[in-house]
């Protein structure tokens, strides 16, 4: 069920240092872990966390082998709890999640006309971009969020009698004309192009991330109007921005996702955990020393973590970077 993760799994180095202090703290996800898997907490705490010393990332060792990984990510805990409490919170209370200043800041500094994301679609600013995007304060999200869901739930026939499949076309011809009303009387012709760049990886969610049976993916797409494409596709529309949002450090591949992203989009918004007590549901973690590594490598970084004023709860980052030199105004 482990494996041994001796290589830094973003520059490869061999070069580590086991931390001084191990700690290990139970929650909420490794209970669910724990439960299904039947494992003791003395088999997690054989996993130990390291420090690269090249790119300062750090990473558990032994952790869960590939196909545990995604048993993890897709069945045990397939949703993705914080992005739907995201959504959620917006159709209800029309509250974008909580970024403190940033797209105010991001939109400040720069012409936005095409913005993309990377796999978890509501943990973004894809949601403060609907927000913006629409023409009245009042919009009820609320109706367009419930019709998005109706709808793709109405698709779902399968092993259903012939009369409940009529009736599921008559329902899904109803709410797709919600849909397109709403849009039309709410949301302002000229918006930003969104693009959703999804993999399979088997270190996030995705396959089975689903609220009522519908999938994030499809409701995101339906409800945001973006495009979803696959993860390195051969793209040569330069994109504006690109955000990873909580999604870095769900993928076996973290370079390649930084490096594809550079080379697509202009800036790169990168927003993630950086505790040094490194939960064992995570395989690693970024720091805010790995900055210094990418501005090494010639990627120039702006930290905006204080920028933002965003309230912490725990220790996180956001970095904006980017292969040209960086000036940003707040
Ligand atoms: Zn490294």
């Amino acid at each position: 069920m482990l494996k041994n993760y001796k290589v830094c799994i973003f520059c490869k180095s061999k070069k580590r240092k086991k931390l001084s202090q191990q700690t290990f703290k139970d929650n909420f996800y490794l209970k669910a872990i724990r439960n299904d898997l039947s494992l003791t907490i003395s088999k997690l705490k054989k996993m130990k966390v390291y420090e690269c010393q090249n790119c300062k990332l750090i990473q558990n060792d032994p952790w869960f082998s590939e196909s545990y990984s995604r048993k993890i990510y897709s069945n045990i805990y397939g949703q993705h709890n914080r992005s739907w409490s995201n959504l959620i919170n917006f159709v209800k209370n029309g509250k974008t999640p909580d970024h403190g200043e940033l797209f105010s800041i991001l939109q400040k500094n720069i012409k936005i006309r095409k913005y993309a994301e990377y796999n978890s679609p509501f943990m973004g600013i894809f949601l403060n971009f609907l927000k913006f995007e629409s023409k009245r304060k009042r919009i009820s999200f609320m109706d367009l969020f419930n019709s998005t869901v109706n709808y793709l739930n109405s698709r779902q026939v399968a092993g259903k009698s012939k009369n409940i499949q009529k009736s599921s076309f008559i329902k899904s011809k109803k709410y797709i004309n919600i849909i397109r009303k709403l849009k039309k009387n709410y949301l302002k012709k000229k918006r930003v192009q969104k693009y959703l760049f999804v993999d399979n990886s088997n270190l996030s969610w995705g396959v089975n991330d689903n609220y009522k049976s519908v999938n994030s993916r499809a409701l995101a797409s339906e409800l945001l109007d973006l495009e979803i494409k696959s993860f390195d596709h051969k793209s040569k529309k330069k994109i504006d921005l690109f955000g990873i949002f909580h999604t870095l450090d769900h993928t076996f591949e973290p370079k390649k996702v930084l490096d594809y992203a550079l080379k697509i989009s202009k800036y790169t918004i990168v927003y993630c955990h950086i505790s040094q007590n490194l939960s064992k549901q995570h395989l690693f973690s970024l720091t805010k020393n790995f900055l210094k590594y990418l501005n090494n490598k010639k990627i120039y970084t702006i930290d905006l973590t204080s920028r933002i004023k965003k309230k912490y709860k725990s220790p996180e980052l956001y970095f904006l970077c980017s292969k040209k030199k960086l000036k940003f105004y707040y």
